[in-house]
């Protein structure tokens, strides 16, 4: 009875901390274009201290490498580097970033092929595919069978699908910041970073509270963010606001490696993510699997009314 009291201690003492919020972080279509605010050069080194700032010992930078011979990829090699030395990992976010319901699954994994090539051997390599878009061959309508080849294609190349639980829909504020930021209009920054760490929590909360509900457990949440001036401003005040709200700071390593990443979700909902496409399988509308500030309308009005000081739009 001695040795049971001592289990269900045991059990006791370590259930909290399962039960724990944890979340990871990737980035995605890197090296990516220059913002408003800062180089691309002075955004690597800004997002690294960031991360080392916050605690994110390790998170996955999904590449591109096509945008490496754009004009604005320049320097892009040695910043992809500087990541890969400051402990995170790389992995493969396609060559040329297309749209699989558009170009269709033969050519889609040729460019995956491409990219790998471009990957393979360095260091920090992860044999992880995100897709872009998160299009998974389905967003036009019903594709199973694009869909399925493409499954089949990263199965047999020993890929492991990149998925997200979380959409922290950065790279639209930061669209937002960065074109008033050129067009020379006054923003309120406090007001800018306090909607982003807003935008970011709400997003994990509801992942959490859908993962919940569907799963009954939590698994690492993995967030998808992008390589923008926001998140080299902005993340480590983010990152505290999800601690203080009781998250804990993972790895992506420690995040693929759940039961969920080998799952292949029966449903043509994908786009918002493997919780969600798990709870659509199962049954869930769609509409009900979407954060409030994931709406672009939304994060426009308070965009418009906080970071702009806009008077608000008459009701109609
Ligand atoms: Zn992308």
């Amino acid at each position: 009875m001695r040795w049971l009291a001592f289990l269900l201690a045991l059990f006791a003492l370590t259930t909290p901390v399962q039960a724990q919020k944890r979340i990871a972080f990737s980035f995605d279509d890197v090296p990516r274009r220059a913002g408003a605010f800062m180089t691309s050069d002075e955004r690597t080194q800004r997002l690294i201290a960031a991360l080392r700032r916050s605690g994110v010992r390790q998170a996955a930078f999904f590449l591109t490498p096509g945008h490496l011979e754009r004009p604005w990829g320049a320097g892009g090699e040695a910043r992809i580097a500087a990541y890969v030395r400051a402990g995170h990992v790389i992995a493969n976010h396609s060559y040329s970033h297309p749209s699989l319901s558009r170009i269709g699954a033969q050519a889609y994994l040729a460019d995956i092929d491409r990219a790998t090539q471009w990957l393979q051997g360095r260091r920090g390599y992860r044999p992880w595919f995100r897709y872009p878009f998160l299009d998974e061959g389905t967003r036009r309508g019903p594709d199973p069978a694009t869909r399925d080849a493409v499954r089949a294609g990263l199965a047999a190349r020993n890929l492991l699908n990149g998925y997200i639980t979380v959409d922290s829909y950065d790279w639209y504020l930061d669209d937002l910041a960065n074109r008033a930021r050129a067009a020379g209009q006054a923003m309120d920054m406090a007001a800018l970073r306090d909607l982003y760490v807003e935008i970011v929590v709400e997003a994990a909360e509801f992942a959490d509270r859908l993962v919940l509900a569907t799963l009954g457990r939590r698994p690492i949440q993995v967030a998808l963010m992008h390589e923008t001036d926001l998140e080299a401003m902005f993340l480590p005040d983010a990152i505290a606001a999800l601690r203080r709200r009781g998250w804990r700071v993972a790895t992506m390593d420690q995040a693929y490696r759940d039961p969920i990443a080998r799952l292949a979700p029966e449903t043509r909902y994908l786009g918002g993510g493997r919780i969600a496409a798990i709870a659509a399988a199962a049954g869930r509308h769609p509409r009900e699997l979407i954060p409030a500030l994931n709406e672009e309308a939304e994060i426009l009005r308070l965009f418009n009314e906080r970071v702009l000081r806009q008077p608000p739009a008459p009701a109609p």
